[in-house]
């Protein structure tokens, strides 16, 4: 997500588009841009996919203010009506990134007042309860944030615009989803942007993340900042620093790359010197493995690649939202057989959701002619579903909660797991070494999806399929 604001009427579109392409891996399935008082503009697929596309946003929509979106869904179809920015009305357009738990009840309340469309998601509910509140509120931005507040249950960072050039960002009190804020000398903008290294590489500085809680407006009269919701404790997501968010991030003060590496490091210590050499899972278990390699002593070596050119290649995996074509992904990941034959492998992956890349990487790696291979996973097992934006809403699809039994210890569970996968050892990271190694408390993050314990939502909320919710 980005929000843009220029104080010298300064066109930040080109700036939101390279903002999005810095964004590209938080959501591959849509983008989109929105200016005051014009439908939003949204494509399906990547950013740079049609040059065509993008020199007529560059020649059509010039604004000195702007919202844009990158979508990964986790609510809602992966079409095109779902992407984002939504239009609210002709009030104001919402980007949103996080899931919202209670659309049921949000959809009663918006039903009193609006003909909701089939497709309608959470996103499209709070912007109509945003504007329901509104309409009640005398159009008073921060009651009515703090009222819509109060009814959410779930996760969320929002940026709103309104058809008067004015943006609205709040984030949830615990945290779960990074959002921060930014400032652009040249052309004298503030930015609110999901990740730093959206701001890098427009070279803005990184001013602070944005607290949790915390409500922010842009006027023409600049910057604004209240803390709407306070919270005993925060609960920042934990899969954000191992896998989904950028390496070059700075996250609550903690740099993505460096927290990857120290938790390789952990890993080391939990389980010593296992191979050969250490070969990482690209793209996301590099600074792991490099960790790992530097507190064992073994040697690192790139003995899987990524295909960078093909269409599919390179996309991250899960980030596909059906099996098939996670399945084709996986099979994009080329073995280098002159560094595998022989070797005992520590292979170091990032996580095993459904194990499906692990599962086909294992494969490759015993045709490359691998004498042993020891998994090493630097997230522990996920066994619960994520209702906190990322994209897992089923157990039954989690490969820890198919194989294992609830009573099961760490070595049950790595045995178990290891097996299905075919590896001849696998060793999960645990919680505590991977709140140690990424440099935060463990009451301050969330690991819900090891744990099962939902206490950071205000109710646990029923599992529901993906689909169930179009
Ligand atoms: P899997 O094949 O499902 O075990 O996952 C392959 C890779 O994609 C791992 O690195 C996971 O961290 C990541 N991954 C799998 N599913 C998701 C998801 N729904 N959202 C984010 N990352 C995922």
């Amino acid at each position: 997500m980005v929000g843009i604001k220029s104080y010298k009427n300064f066109n930040v579109v080109p700036k939101a588009i390279y903002c999005l392409r810095a964004l590209q891996h938080r959501g591959q399935e849509a983008w989109g841009i929105a200016i005051a008082k014009r439908e939003p503009f949204r494509r399906k697929g990547l950013v740079t996919e049609n040059q065509n596309v993008l020199r007529f946003v560059h020649d059509n929509y010039k604004a000195s203010t702007c919202l844009a979106h990158v979508r990964y869904s986790t609510v809602g179809r992966s079409n095109l009506q779902n992407s984002q920015p939504l239009p609210i009305g002709r009030e104001f357009s919402i980007v949103h990134n996080g899931t919202i738990c209670n659309i049921d009840e949000l959809e009663s309340r918006v039903k009193e007042d609006f003909i909701l469309p089939s497709w309608s998601n959470d996103t499209y509910l709070v912007g109509c309860r945003l504007l329901q509140l509104l309409k009640r509120n005398g159009f008073d931005w921060f009651s009515s944030l703090e009222e819509l507040v109060g009814e959410l249950n779930g996760a969320y960072s929002f940026i709103f615009l309104t058809k008067d050039n004015v943006i609205y960002a709040i984030r949830d009190e615990r945290g779960f989803r990074p959002l921060c804020l930014g400032y652009h000398e040249e052309s004298d903008s503030y930015l609110i942007v999901s990740e730093s290294c959206a701001l890098d590489v427009i070279d803005a500085n990184l001013i602070r993340d944005i607290n949790p809680g915390e409500f922010l407006k842009l006027d023409k009269d600049g910057l604004k900042s209240e803390q709407m919701v306070k919270s005993d404790y925060h609960a920042h997501c934990s899969f954000e620093y191992t896998y989904f968010a950028h390496p070059s991030s700075i996250i609550e003060g903690i740099s993505v790359y460096e927290a990857r590496k120290r938790v390789g490091r952990e890993l080391a210590k939990l389980y010593g010197s296992m191979g050969d050499i250490v070969i990482p899972v690209p793209d996301s278990a590099r600074p792991a493995s490099t960790g790992y390699a530097l507190e064992t002593g073994l040697p690192l070596e790139e003995g899987l690649m990524k295909d960078r050119y093909g269409k599919r290649g390179g996309l991250r995996s899960f980030i596909q939202p059906f099996q098939q074509q996670r399945i084709d992904i996986a099979k994009w990941i080329t073995p280098i057989k002159r560094v595998i034959e022989n070797k005992n492998i520590v292979l170091i992956d990032d996580s095993i959701v459904r194990g499906t890349s692990s599962k086909a990487i294992v494969k490759s790696l015993r045709k490359a002619g691998a004498k042993k291979i020891s998994l090493l996973v630097t997230f522990p097992p996920i066994r619960y579903p994520c209702f906190m934006g990322i994209d897992f809403p089923t157990q039954e699809e989690l490969l820890a909660y198919k194989v294992v039994k609830e009573e099961d210890n760490i070595e049950k569970i790595n045995d178990k797991v290891g097996r299905e996968i075919g590896v001849d050892f696998l060793g999960y990271n645990n919680q505590k070494a991977l709140c140690k190694g990424i440099g935060m408390p463990f009451s301050e993050m969330c690991l819900s999806c090891t744990t099962g314990n939902y206490a950071c939502l205000k109710a646990k909320p029923k599992y529901s399929l993906r689909m169930k919710k179009i």
